[in-house]
């Protein structure tokens, strides 16, 4: 949930996000933040420090939990380590030269990841024991309302498993046919991030208040989508598995090489997207600002 024209280095500027409450049950003053972020886990944790990387420097992240580290923090049954190349589960920012194991044990990821707050200074940005309980857009403001508490969360169908018609300004990490069964699923999520900050700069190069996904644009990707799962071991043969929801579609597994999706959430194409203006930016600017305002895409140099 983001506003990427207020990247105020204080750490609680002005922002878009607002917040009511901080924490169960307890009322503070209404809060603006930036860029909100739901979860500590590889998605949230990733997605903090590319953003701070960026400039991006008003942001919080919500933890429901009071630790860090998401499903490396849940599960820590005996034998569990993660099931491919420890280089490979890890982020590509910030490689971890002392695995002790090719597939390393759950300790050390959770370690790594804790390693990784502490190295990126996240701690001031990270509210523990807070969970995200209601999110509401107000479209006067272009700004999504938060509420803390408990209560749950729904997946519908996303565009790049990244982006939802009718929710401006948020972006879902690890959505819906991201998953992979063969190799590290960091690299989808270094994938969106990518993506995210791509539609975080091109917002902020033309002066925008909003980035929402056409109903179009998402439905023509999922029908490509569920086109290339059907000959697929998940798909073909009538067997049903984890993979398929009760109607037997499949809105897990990303069904081609991941490079390709490495490659199609590097881009931001804009026409995919119903683009707003931000009541403080003069129209002009919208137009022209960046240079690249009649351009097709807007790419993610890095
Ligand atoms: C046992 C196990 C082994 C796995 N091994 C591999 C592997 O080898 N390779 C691989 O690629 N993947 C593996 N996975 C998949 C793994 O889940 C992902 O790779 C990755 O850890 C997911 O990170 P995430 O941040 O998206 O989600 P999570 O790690 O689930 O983190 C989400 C965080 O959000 C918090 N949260 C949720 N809702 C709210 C809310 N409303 N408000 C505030 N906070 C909230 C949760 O408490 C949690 O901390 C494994 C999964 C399991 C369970």
């Amino acid at each position: 949930m983001t506003d990427p024209h207020s990247t105020d280095p204080a750490p609680h500027g002005p922002v878009a996000a607002r917040h009511r409450r901080i924490g169960p049950g307890r009322t503070s003053p209404e809060r603006h933040v930036s860029v909100v972020i739901v979860g500590a886990g590889f998605a949230g944790l990733g997605t903090a420090i590319r953003l701070l990387q960026e400039g991006y420097r008003d942001l919080l992240i919500l933890e429901r939990a009071d630790e860090v580290g998401g499903t490396w923090r849940d599960n820590a049954y005996p034998g569990c380590a993660c099931d491919v190349p420890s280089r490979l589960y890890s982020f590509s920012f910030a490689p971890n030269p002392t695995w002790s194991r090719r597939f390393a044990p759950q300790e050390e990821i959770e370690q790594y990841l804790k390693r990784c707050v502490d190295g990126y200074d996240l701690t001031p940005r990270l509210r523990l024991g807070c969970e995200l309980q209601r999110a509401t857009w107000a479209p006067g403001r272009l700004r999504w309302d938060l509420r803390t508490s408990t209560g749950p969360l729904t997946s519908p169908q996303a565009h790049l498993g990244t982006t939802v018609a009718g929710f401006p300004n948020l972006f879902l990490m690890a959505g819906p046919n991201t998953g992979v069964g063969h190799t590290s699923l960091i690299y989808m999520i270094e994938s969106q991030i990518n993506h995210l900050i791509s539609c975080m700069r091109m917002m902020r190069d033309r002066g925008l208040g909003t980035v929402e996904v056409r109903a179009e644009a998402q439905h023509a990707h999922n029908t490509e989508l569920q086109n290339r799962m059907a000959p697929t071991v998940w798909a073909a043969g009538g067997c049903s598995g984890w993979y398929q929801d009760r109607t037997g579609r499949i809105t897990t597994i990303w069904p081609a090489p991941t490079w390709r999706f490495r490659h199609r959430t590097r881009a931001i194409a804009p026409k995919e997207y119903v683009l707003t203006a931000s009541p403080h930016t003069p129209k002009r600017h919208i137009s022209d600002k960046s240079g690249r305002a009649g351009a097709d895409e807007v790419q993610l140099r890095s």
